[in-house]
């Protein structure tokens, strides 16, 4: 698993004078942790702080362990400068996916290495049983690291709190309608936590860790129980007004087709889902796959398999190219709780994609892209959930000089 990747040539800048401290302290993490190491003088140039200014968060940023001084590099005449680089000791973060059959936790170090990864499984995924159980995985979690925490990601599948439509049907959280998760987890554990939901915390772990690390602008189809969608514009998470940007799993795609729980029929995710599947094995009075026998099913030539990857492929091939016309994204990733091997059989069942924006003949990148993160990518996300809020520079002020005029 790679670090925390280098982003693209876009540039964070900072403010000034110091009148916001805090924005210029993303700055210069930003910069050098997509540098690995780099010297005042360079983090101002890069930055456009002055000297005096990044001098001052430097010493700040080392003083809290959250930077490290590395020595002199050799360079030119004269005192060669003081290098400086993120500690990965200074902090940790710990995610926590809660889906509605398993748990899945993840421990990063401030440079984005994951020091540790579990999964267990969930029965009964209402807030009374969870809770005790999101305790039990922390203090777990604990023993592999040393530093201080710096929050917790949780993720959940989403939509958050609509009416009629949220908690409703198997692909949701029973019993989290109407409750304030991350005050019920922070208030429960005595840390702060951050919720998110499951295909936009999949987003960024592509983002940092994965197929998205050099890519401002991607759509994520992400599988959880249900189907999600992930965006990040501009470097950053695209959440909508209220959280729930991105619900593609209830976008009607068959007329009168399947009835869904969410009171509509012909939902996305009621064809392309895990639980569309499972659906299938459900009906034919077969065993569910686990996660791991849904790839040696689709080596076997499982007829329900197999039908299975050409319905979600047919439905999700639609879907791609109206996500492509509406947001214009530079590739759609797919990825979740599916082998790489199923991931891939799905996008090679994709194959004759709708025309759309993204039909250019000197494309980069191909137009559906399998993630990298794999079955622990929301639970990484998650993690990474705190670290983005405190190294990431906010959207308004990651534009280019030249778009801030
Ligand atoms: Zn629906």
């Amino acid at each position: 698993m790679a670090g925390l990747a280098t982003g693209p040539a876009q540039v964070a800048i900072g403010k000034n004078p110091e009148r916001s401290r805090d924005h210029n302290r993303r700055v210069v993490l930003d910069i050098v942790r997509r540098h690995g190491a780099l010297g005042r003088m360079q983090i101002a140039r890069l930055t456009q702080l002055t000297a005096q200014a990044v001098a001052n968060i430097c010493e700040d940023l080392v003083s809290e362990g959250l930077l490290m001084e590395m020595g002199r590099l050799k360079a030119g005449r004269g005192q060669p400068p003081i290098q400086f680089a993120v500690n990965p000791a200074g902090a940790a973060t710990v995610g926590i996916e809660i889906a509605t059959d398993q748990m899945v936790t993840t421990v990063l170090d401030l440079t984005g290495q994951v020091q540790y990864k579990r999964i267990r499984p969930l029965s009964d995924s209402t807030p009374n049983k969870t809770v005790p159980k999101f305790l039990e995985e922390l203090e777990r979690a604990r023993s592999s690291y040393s530093s201080r925490l710096l929050g917790i990601g949780v993720v959940m599948p989403g939509p958050f709190d609509i009416d009629g439509m949220s908690s409703v049907g198997p692909t949701t959280l029973p019993g989290w309608g109407g409750i304030d998760a991350a005050s019920l987890l922070q208030d429960a554990c005595g840390t702060p936590v951050t919720v998110e939901n499951d295909a936009t915390a999949a987003a960024v772990a592509e983002r940092l860790f994965g197929a998205g690390h050099a890519i401002s602008n991607f759509c994520m189809i992400y599988f959880g129980g249900g189907l999600g969608l992930g965006m990040i514009h501009d470097g950053a998470p695209y959440r909508g007004a209220f959280g729930n940007a991105g619900e593609i799993g209830h976008v009607v795609v068959v007329p009168e087709g399947r009835l869904c729980p969410c009171g509509h029929q012909g939902c996305l995710e009621r064809y392309a889902s895990l639980h569309a599947l499972h659906e299938k094995f459900a009906h034919a009075a077969r065993q569910i796959p686990a996660y791991e026998d849904v790839e040696h099913l689709y080596r076997q030539g499982d007829p329900l398999v197999l039908d299975w990857i050409d319905e979600a492929a047919r439905y999700l091939g639609p879907m791609v190219a109206m996500l492509e016309n509406i947001l214009d994204p530079e590739t759609v990733i797919l990825g979740g709780a599916l082998s790489d091997v199923v991931i891939d059989a799905i996008i090679g069942r994709m194959d004759r994609l709708p025309t759309s924006v993204a039909g250019r003949r000197m494309r980069a990148l191909p137009r559906v892209m399998r993630g990298q993160t794999g079955q622990y990518t929301a639970a990484l996300g998650a993690a990474a959930l705190p670290l983005f809020d405190i190294i990431t520079p906010k959207l308004e002020t990651s534009l280019p000089a030249s778009r801030l005029a």
